[in-house]
């Protein structure tokens, strides 16, 4: 997906808990915050949260990325988050394609299950495609 359209797909879509409007120290310490990590635990879209805001360049405070920000300084990471997915402004994957796929690979990341699923939706037309022309191949040798 390019451009921004993931955002309403996100798993935290318009869940104001993630940007608190009183980011203090205090709050984003608390269990409750450092809890929302687990929903980006899943997150496809965690390169992109990044490449989105900036948290270091916005001295972003609150959950970004699969990360707990404060002063756009990371203290907490959920556990599949991957160092990669950090570089602000890197190119966004694109889910649901096998090339998604292949970019989830080269930041050592697991594939979503979008990707995974296109990747295996591509295989098997390959494959599909080989029998095809190994089947008239036969036919015409015959
Ligand atoms: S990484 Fe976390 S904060 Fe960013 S879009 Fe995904 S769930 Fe939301
Ligand atoms: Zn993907």
């Amino acid at each position: 997906m390019s451009g921004t359209g993931w955002v309403s797909e996100a798993p935290c879509a318009g869940d104001l808990r993630f940007t608190p409007d009183d980011p203090s120290e205090e709050v984003l310490r608390a269990p409750r915050t450092q809890d929302l990590l687990k929903v980006c635990r899943v997150c496809p879209y965690r390169a992109e949260c990044i490449s989105l805001v900036k948290p270091r360049a916005s001295q972003f405070d609150g959950i970004c990325g699969g990360r707990l920000w404060f002063n756009g300084e990371i203290r907490a990471t959920c556990e599949t988050a991957h160092p990669r997915e950090l570089e602000e402004g890197a190119k966004p994957i694109t889910h649901g394609t096998e090339s998604g796929a292949r970019a989830h690979n080269r930041r050592g990341e697991t594939a979503c299950s979008l990707c995974k699923e296109a990747a295996r939706i591509a295989q098997a037309n390959r494959r599909a495609k080989k029998k095809r022309l190994s089947s008239q191949h036969d036919q015409r040798s015959r």
